[in-house]
């Protein structure tokens, strides 16, 4: 998926209208995969944000009408709480953010997706995605200035908001080295961005665009210690008072997440904080060991106490 961004109401016109010429040609995030159509109902009103908090309940998907891809899901993100979705490959966590961006409706009977509980059907896809934040895998960047490539978070950004909000991002220091500063080139024709350093302008776009609710997908690819706290710092940012979903790979955004939601085959197999599903001891509890053993990583929890 790639990802994308950009003013989320314009973003499946983007990946739709997108003219390789003026993007990386990176694939689009999964988020954007093979979206279908969906329409407003008549009349339609806007989607009103006041708290920002979202529910899935009892929700059922399928993509072709006979595999299930999500079965009887349910859970609560309260304001401004951070969520990780965890689960194996397919277990159903980007069918969860795609869904809430509306990428699909569910249908008749299969449940209802609410934000401060209005359904999310029966608003306009446009205020939905307005009030939503999309951090991808992947980000998109244009052919032209990395200050362009921030600032198109929102309209009409001047230098001093681009600025501040790649200060937020850890990405100013990077940007002054650059020959020309905020007016270097990047993309194809320009510098190359590593993919923190991409990652981190998608979240100073974010951060311009100021949605009430989040949704991450982390990058699974290994980042140097450096990289990895920087990071970090920007997600920490992002993330503050602000409603959020995660797929989450990295230790330290599962550990410090408010709720670990564990997917499995479609459904959320348990629930809880970093702590409550270590004492519980089931698929969460091996899967964290296995994420330690493997990268080597001492883990510190929210009280201080080291995992490992
Ligand atoms: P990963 O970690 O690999 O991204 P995931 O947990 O995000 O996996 P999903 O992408 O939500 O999993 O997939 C859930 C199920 O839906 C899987 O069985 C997958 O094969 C199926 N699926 C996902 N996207 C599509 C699609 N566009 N068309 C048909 N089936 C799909």
């Amino acid at each position: 998926l790639a990802q994308l961004y950009a003013p989320l109401n314009q973003l499946g016109y983007v990946y739709r209208s997108m003219n390789q010429s003026l993007v990386d040609t990176e694939k689009l995030l999964a988020l954007l995969n093979e979206p279908t159509e969906v329409n407003d109902k008549p009349n339609a009103p806007d989607l009103i944000v006041n708290d920002g908090e979202i529910e899935f309940d009892n929700v059922n998907f399928s993509y072709d009408g006979r595999t299930t891809a999500l079965n009887g899901v349910s859970f609560k993100v309260p304001k401004g709480a951070s969520v990780a979705l965890v689960g194996e490959s397919g277990a159903g966590k980007s069918t969860i953010l795609r869904l809430l961006y509306r990428f699909y409706d569910l249908g008749e009977g299969d449940g209802r997706i609410l934000i401060d509980g209005q359904d999310i059907r029966d608003v306009t896809q446009k205020s939905l995605r307005q009030a939503i934040g999309v951090v991808p895998q992947d980000s998109i960047l244009f052919n032209s200035s990395i200050g362009y490539n921030i600032g198109y978070g929102k309209l009409g950004a001047t230098p001093e908001d681009i600025e501040a909000a790649a200060k937020s991002a850890q990405m100013h220091e990077r940007i002054i080295s650059f020959p020309d500063g905020y007016e270097t080139k990047v993309g194809e024709r320009g510098v190359r961005l590593s993919g923190g350093e991409k990652q981190r302008v998608a979240i100073a776009r974010t951060l311009l665009k100021n949605p009430p609710i989040l949704l991450l997908d982390e990058a699974t690819s290994a980042l140097d210690t450096s990289t990895e706290k920087d990071i970090q710092k920007a997600l920490q940012n992002l993330v503050q008072g602000r409603s959020s979903l995660s797929i989450a790979h990295r230790l330290s955004t599962i550990a410090s997440a408010d709720v670990i939601l564990v997917l499995k085959d479609g459904q959320i197999v348990e629930q809880g904080s970093h702590k409550e599903l270590l004492a519980h001891d089931g698929i969460f509890a091996s899967m964290w060991a296995d994420q330690i053993s493997s990268t080597g990583e001492v883990a510190v929890s929210l009280d201080g106490s080291s995992t490992k």
